[in-house]
C-alpha cells in the first residue's frame, strides 16, 4: 500500500502538524480534507514514492535498479549485458 503525503491547502494545521502521511489503498479516492481537523488538504507529490524519469536510463543505471539489460543482436537474438 503506498504512503501518501498530504498538506493543508492554507496555512498550518495544529492538529496534524501541517503535514501528515497516510497509508491508503490505490483505488481509494484521494483525501480532500484532513481527517483530524477537516481542513482542506492536497496531496504532496513525493519524489521518493513516484520517481519521474526525466531522461533515459543508462545500462548501468538499469542494472543498479535491478533490471536485466538485454540488447538485441539479431532477429530474435538478445545478448544479456
Ligand atoms: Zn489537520
Amino acid at each position: 500500500m503506498p504512503i501518501y503525503e498530504y498538506e493543508p491547502e492554507n496555512g498550518d494545521c495544529k492538529t496534524c502538524g501541517g503535514r501528515f502521511e497516510l497509508r491508503r489503498p490505490v483505488d481509494r479516492a484521494p483525501l480532500t480534507a484532513c481527517p483530524l481537523c477537516r481542513k482542506p488538504v492536497s496531496k504532496v507529490v513525493s519524489l521518493t514514492h513516484s520517481p519521474k524519469i526525466a531522461r533515459p536510463l543508462s545500462v548501468s543505471q538499469a542494472k543498479n535498479a535491478g533490471f536485466s539489460v538485454l540488447q538485441r543482436r539479431d532477429h530474435g537474438v538478445y545478448e544479456k549485458l
